[in-house]
């Protein structure tokens, strides 16, 4: 049975809840209902096309339907679908683990989850149990989390609670527990700090004014490596993420990497943390894990960590915690496959490639004079818009103006998203350089766009 769009539309606005979204708003337009997709285009059941300019939530590495993901999958699903990891083991999750830790040599240990929150709260909970599995004394309030301005780390209450967005916060706040804030290196908005690494020492020394005086009480650091991807694209300077690992090890505090937006690949290199050579004690991984294709996220931890949970059943040294879909075959084969895939295609280098077109292809948005900023790190890119160009001031929320400018971009032929007053484009990673080209042009058509209709309503 084919269903109209009609139809689908209807059913769609009387049943379906969508995420992150005013439904007052959404049932007043028409939405983008998808049926299909290959390489880097989505097709709607209109069979209009879209360049996937947000890679369908930042998780698309090779593009749609790639039929060696697709084989990968099948294969599996011809034995099984899915047993469970309590209390025995599957092939394939087994070999992803093996297979995550060559990335990361100074880590001993993968626990799987089926969502970056997940993976999040799990590090959260295992640094913390940590410090009481040491020693429940001596480390009996080391407890607290020390997170970004600006943090995300997912929707569930625990990564609510170390992220520092203030829409998302405060709305929360009465449920969530205590996070020690330190300023993040947004350059763009800090220029009173002076240079860029003048804003990286600022945020360095507020850090360690924090871990100076509390690290007695801190569990655990967590940043995003690199990229504070939902924040709205805030690239960090050189030499931000080896200091805050510096500190860390200083004052004896354990470090959370949350690679999820920014690993396999997405910023040119397997994972962000290889940039600057850092280890941290915790990574949690989601996303582009399984090229796009299922649910699937993990937390690693070095063998210290792992070791402090090992002891006599009775020493309740455990790790309580499990998902009932935990190591799911289908996920962790597809997942095996993307990460060879990356590797016989040569995605890396790739990227790396494409990353310095874009760049320059992105640097045209400039004539606009809205775009205030572009933030680039490899293909994660966020376009700042803003009112005025020299006080940096944004457009009223309600005009909904980056709204519109995505909802031209979607008449025009590619999907992106708003962050705030910031447009993302984050393409499948496999996107060609002729699509990407194409979709920059898209972009700058549509924000030229709203730019005549911003100048009408605001002068
Ligand atoms: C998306 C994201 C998460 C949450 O992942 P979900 O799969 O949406 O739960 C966590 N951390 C970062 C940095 C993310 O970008």
């Amino acid at each position: 049975m084919v269903y109209s769009y009609a139809q689908l539309e209807q059913w769609d606005k009387q049943y379906v809840w969508h995420p992150f979204t005013q439904m007052k708003q959404y049932v007043n337009e028409r939405p983008l209902i998808i049926e299909r997709g290959k390489g880097s285009y989505l097709y709607d059941v209109n069979g209009r096309r879209y360049l996937d300019g947000y890679a369908s939530l930042w998780v698309n590495v090779h593009g749609h339907n790639d039929p060696e993901l697709n084989a990968a999958l099948s294969e599996q699903l011809e034995k099984i679908a899915h047993s469970t990891l309590l209390g025995s083991a599957n092939v394939p999750s087994i070999l992803l683990a093996k297979r995550l830790l060559e990335y990361w040599p100074h880590m001993s240990k993968v626990f799987y989850s089926d969502t970056g929150a997940a993976a999040v709260e799990i590090a959260l909970k295992i640094a913390y149990q940590y410090w009481k599995n040491l020693d429940p004394v001596r480390y009996a309030t080391k407890n607290k989390f020390v997170s970004l301005k600006e943090a995300y780390h997912g929707d569930t209450v625990g990564a609510v609670s170390v992220g520092g967005m203030e829409t998302f916060h405060r709305i929360f706040a009465p449920l969530l527990f205590e996070r020690i804030e330190v300023p993040a290196p947004y350059v763009y908005r800090m220029e009173e700090y002076g240079s860029e690494q003048d804003v990286v020492r600022h945020c360095l020394n507020e850090l360690e004014r924090v871990l100076a005086s509390q690290h007695e009480h801190i569990a655990a650091v967590i940043v995003e490596p690199l990229v504070q991807g939902a924040a709205g694209i805030i690239v960090h300077p050189r030499g931000f993420l080896k200091g805050v690992e510096a500190l860390c090890r200083q004052y004896g505090t354990l470090l959370i990497c949350d690679e999820v937006a920014v690993g396999f690949g997405r910023t040119g290199t397997m994972f962000a943390c290889e940039q600057e050579e850092v280890a941290p004690d915790l990574v949690c991984l989601g996303k582009g894990i399984t090229g796009g294709y299922l649910p699937l996220a993990a937390t690693l931890v070095t063998e210290k960590v792992y070791a402090a949970f090992l002891g006599n059943v009775e020493e309740d040294k455990t790790f309580y915690h499990g998902h009932t879909y935990t190591g799911n075959q289908l996920s962790c084969s597809v997942a095996l496959k993307n990460i060879e895939l990356i590797e016989t295609r040569g995605l890396l280098d790739d990227v790396q490639r494409k990353a310095r077109r874009l760049a320059g292809w992105l640097e045209r948005l400039y004539d606009i004079p809205i775009v205030g900023d572009i933030r680039q790190k490899g293909l994660m890119c966020g376009i700042e818009i803003v009112k005025n160009r020299r006080t940096k001031e944004v457009f009223p929320r309600a005009a909904m103006l980056e709204h519109r400018i995505i909802l031209e971009a979607r008449r025009r032929g590619l999907v992106i998203r708003p962050l705030g007053p910031v447009l993302t484009f984050i393409p499948v990673l496999a996107m060609s350089e002729a699509e990407m080209e194409e979709a920059v042009r898209i972009l700058y058509d549509s924000i030229v766009c709203l730019y005549e209709q911003a100048r009408a309503e605001f002068g």
